[in-house]
């Protein structure tokens, strides 16, 4: 398959790639967690602490993380990369075939 009609789609989808970076695949999901204090009141109540885990997948297992809460904010637009990135994978097949079809009528060549 010629791939030089398809080497200025790699070229922006590099640059994408760089302004979306960092990426993961996961979610965010927030919780309540206790603590290991005695006596602690929230414990106590039953309210606990929030917490924040982030939930990935891992050689097929689902696996989860707490998150510290300063990094909340900057892992919220990893995973936004991350889906970003999941959309493009799902376009990639289609741009391909479209590509290959576009050059072949341009060369005039027969199947
Ligand atoms: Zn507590």
């Amino acid at each position: 398959m010629g791939m030089l009609y398809w080497r200025a789609d790699m070229d922006k989808f590099l640059k994408e790639l760089a302004r979306h970076w960092p990426l993961a695949k996961g979610s965010l999901a927030e919780v309540r967690k206790p603590c290991n204090r005695p006596n602690c009141r929230a414990c106590r109540s039953g309210q606990k602490h929030p917490a924040f885990i982030f939930g990935f997948r891992e050689h097929g297992r689902q696996r989860c993380m707490y998150v510290p809460r300063e990094l909340v904010p900057a892992l919220k637009r990893v995973i936004q990369n991350g889906r970003w990135m999941e959309q493009e994978l799902s376009g990639m097949g289609r741009l391909l075939i479209e590509a290959y079809r576009r050059n072949r009528q341009k060369t005039g060549e027969d199947r």
